[in-house]
């Protein structure tokens, strides 16, 4: 479903992505981790062409990324992304968050994008705060509203960039909780988390970054069991005890 070949990334004279490959099959889960300033958000935003590469390329459900003529707004629609900061429009209440986009993007009529509003919110668990403003929830509410957003779009993948790390903690199972319910449906999806739990627990693959490169690229039960690089272990080992 999504595919990286030999991507390499520049901002100005600064490499940010080095040769990074890896592949994401239709109904995976791949969790990226690896220490800060790794080049993590990178590689997603990469991937929904919300970032260019210079070299590689990267092919989605058979669209090459960098082919001259591929429609990468339209490509974009196609994948769903969840970011740190939920990115909700605050003046539109909850619904509206959810029927703009399937409006105007995909031209649904109003009544079929508010039965896919409703139908979204029962499976986030919101379907009482269907009419509040973001302002008036929670962010663990927030971000379960920017992901039925983005499944509003009927994506082909999900891509999440720390979906947790923003919420207080008392918050972030109720977002894990809709992730692992996505995964057990087979949505492909591709996240970016320091969630360990979550990953040993849905991951079909872990990919380790450090320093723009994949250094690891394992099955998930090999990656805890074993990791081989050096760094990967030292990120386990300050991650793990907490
Ligand atoms: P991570 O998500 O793993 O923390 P990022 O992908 O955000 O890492 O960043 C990777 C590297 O790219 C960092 O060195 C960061 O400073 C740099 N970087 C990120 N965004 C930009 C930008 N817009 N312009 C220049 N450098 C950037
Ligand atoms: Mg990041």
């Amino acid at each position: 479903m999504i595919e990286l070949r030999g991507v390499d990334k520049w901002y100005g004279q600064h490499q940010v992505l080095k040769q990074c490959s890896t592949r994401v099959g239709k109904g995976e889960i791949v969790v990226v981790c690896g220490p800060s300033g790794s080049g993590k958000s990178t590689l997603i935003k990469t991937v929904n062409a919300l970032e260019p590469f210079q070299k590689g390329d990267i092919v989605i459900d058979g669209t090459s990324l960098s082919a001259k003529g591929t429609d990468l707004p339209k490509l974009r629609t196609r994948v769903g992304m969840v970011f740190q900061h939920f990115e909700l429009f605050p003046h539109l209440d909850v619904t509206r968050n959810l029927t703009l986009a399937q409006q105007i993007v995909l031209g649904r009529d109003i009544e079929a994008a508010r039965a896919k509003a409703r139908d979204l919110l029962d499976r986030v668990g919101l379907s009482a705060h269907a009419h509040k403003f973001p302002g008036q929830l929670s962010g663990g509410q927030q971000q379960r509203v920017a992901i039925a957003r983005a499944l509003s779009m009927d994506p082909m993948a999900m891509l999440f960039d720390e979906p947790t790390s923003a919420l207080d903690p008392e918050m972030v199972n109720e977002v894990l909780d809709v992730m692992v319910q996505l995964a057990r449906e087979g949505m492909t999806m591709m996240v970016v988390t320091h969630e360990m739990g979550f990953a040993r627990r849905v991951a079909h693959r872990i990919v380790f970054m450090e320093d723009g490169a994949i250094i690891e690229d394992s099955p998930t039960g090999t990656f805890f069991q074993g990791a081989t690089s050096p760094s990967a272990k030292r990120f386990l080992s300050k991650i793990l005890p907490h």
